[in-house]
């Protein structure tokens, strides 16, 4: 059974799951295109009501989603309440703007009478999501797609079966038609499968580049359009008139929110000579204060990561770094605790040919550089094959926004915590993905912008 529960912290084996068959992929892809047909014919107003009834029952289940997910990837119980209220919030937001955005558009012609484009569903979506936020991950494709009118089936990370199906379920307990959201513990040449099917029309993936690159490729031959949100290697950029005390507030946060497991983490500091010695020495000694432990617990202020190999994974890539010569500023020791936990760690002296300048470190690392001119730091931040996020810290707002405008990625946030909200969207470019996630980009990503022209 490669769906397991097991926990990061006490590595108990929690809850397996048995694997899809063929003949339930069958079931919910049959039952998507009933329902693709039958949200035909129903207002757009009628699923914002079931998105609203999704919100409370979201909140309402709140402590049992946080638990549910802290259990099976580590995450502090803390930071899963959090995610689990921006669910309810990015449910009520396309509930409250989705029919607004989907009304049709008119268009003035010169000489061809009256025309319009109308936003129609395209089918059942097939979404294959990370483990990292397993409910936001989710609510990120449905909230739009459900009010569009878009079926979906959901292949969910092995290692968060349960997280799944505990959303798959709030969901219909709130009034969802049967096939809104079907979760399946799908094998990768069932997702295949599943994508050259004509009654899927579209495929949301959030994940690794190898992932990406896997399903982009069945999507592209048989000629269905995707969205790609794949990895980050966002750069945080500290200009010398930057006020010091709200970037190190930002800086430790952005970099172990989630135990350094996010996809728009900050993991390159990228910091002006001037303020360089200080924010070094203040970000040792905020990632010296965090506490380890039980993430159940809220004085824990340190998770496991997610699994035992995502931890041995990460311990090789900053070996390898120190071999390629990087310098260990901060951590890269045990933690005496049967979790799966990596002390947070600080690399400095990281030459463009250390793997550690290219390759994404998905845990509590952060690696600092340090430049002489504004213009020697946007080129290192865009010296990389990611282009997802980034963060800018400016004396003045206005010249940090100049300066995010460079910056070749999707999203910058200037003097900011990089935040994911519903209005704003989310996605990025080069080898990030493409598409955009959220907002009324996110909106739109698989509707079918139809033209009508009544002469
Ligand atoms: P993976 O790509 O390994 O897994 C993500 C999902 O894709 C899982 O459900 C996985 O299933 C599935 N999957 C992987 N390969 C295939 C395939 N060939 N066919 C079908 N399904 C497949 O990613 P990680 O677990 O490594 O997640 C972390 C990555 O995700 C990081 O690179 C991170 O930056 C990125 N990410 C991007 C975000 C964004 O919005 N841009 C947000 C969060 C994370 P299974 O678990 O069964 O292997």
């Amino acid at each position: 059974m490669a769906y397991q529960t097991i926990n990061p912290y006490t590595n108990e084996v929690v809850k397996e799951y048995p694997d899809a068959t063929d003949q339930q992929l069958e079931e919910a892809l049959q039952t998507g295109k009933d329902l693709y047909e039958e949200f035909k014919t129903q207002a757009v107003k009628e699923r914002g009501k079931i998105l609203h009834n999704v919100a409370a029952k979201i909140r309402e289940k709140s402590d049992e989603l946080a638990r549910t997910c802290t259990i099976e990837m580590g995450k502090l119980l803390t930071e899963a309440q959090g995610e689990v209220e921006l669910c309810a919030v990015i449910a009520d937001w396309f509930a409250d703007h989705g029919e607004e955005m989907l009304k049709p558009e008119e268009i003035e012609t010169i000489a061809h009478g009256k025309a319009e484009i109308q936003h129609h569903a395209t089918g059942v979506l097939m979404m294959v999501e990370p483990w990292n936020f397993p409910y936001y991950q989710i609510m990120r494709v449905f909230a739009p797609n459900f009010m569009v009118g878009n079926p979906m089936i959901l292949k969910h990370a092995s290692n968060t079966p349960s997280s799944a199906q505990m959303m798959a379920n709030v969901i219909s307990e709130a009034g969802a038609p049967k096939g809104s959201l079907t979760n399946l513990f799908l094998s990768y040449d069932q997702v295949t499968e599943a994508i050259g099917d004509s009654r899927v029309q579209g495929v949301a993936l959030t994940g690794s580049e190898r992932g990406g690159e896997s399903v982009a490729s069945a999507a592209g031959k048989n000629l269905k359009k995707t969205t790609m949100e794949l990895g980050g290697m966002d750069p945080f950029l500290v200009l010398d008139d930057a006020n010091m005390d709200d970037v190190i507030d930002i800086a430790w946060r952005s970099r172990l929110y989630n135990a350094g497991q996010e996809c728009t983490s900050s993991k390159r500091f990228i910091v002006m000579e001037d303020v360089y010695d200080e924010f070094v020495e203040r970000l040792k000694e905020n990632f010296s204060k965090v506490k380890p432990g039980d993430p159940l617990d809220p004085k824990t202020t340190l998770a496991p990561m997610n699994s035992k190999k995502a931890k041995e994974d990460l311990q090789d890539q900053v070996d390898e770094a120190v071999q390629a010569g990087a310098k260990v500023v901060y951590g890269n020791e045990p933690i005496d605790l049967p979790g799966q936990f990596f002390m947070p760690t600080i690399l400095t002296d990281i030459d463009r040919d250390n793997p550690a300048h290219t390759t994404e470190m998905f845990g509590p690392v952060g690696v600092v550089y340090k430049v002489a001119t504004e213009k020697e730091a946007i080129e290192l931040a865009n010296d990389s094959s990611y282009g997802l996020g980034g963060v800018v810290f400016a004396g003045d707002s206005d010249h940090g926004a100049e300066v995010a405008a460079q910056i070749e990625t999707g999203m910058v946030f200037v003097n900011s915590f990089r935040y994911s909200l519903p209005e704003l969207p989310f996605g990025g470019v080069k080898r990030s993905g493409y598409g955009r996630e959220m907002s009324r980009l996110g909106q739109m990503a698989f509707v079918n912008e139809k033209l009508i022209l009544k002469a």
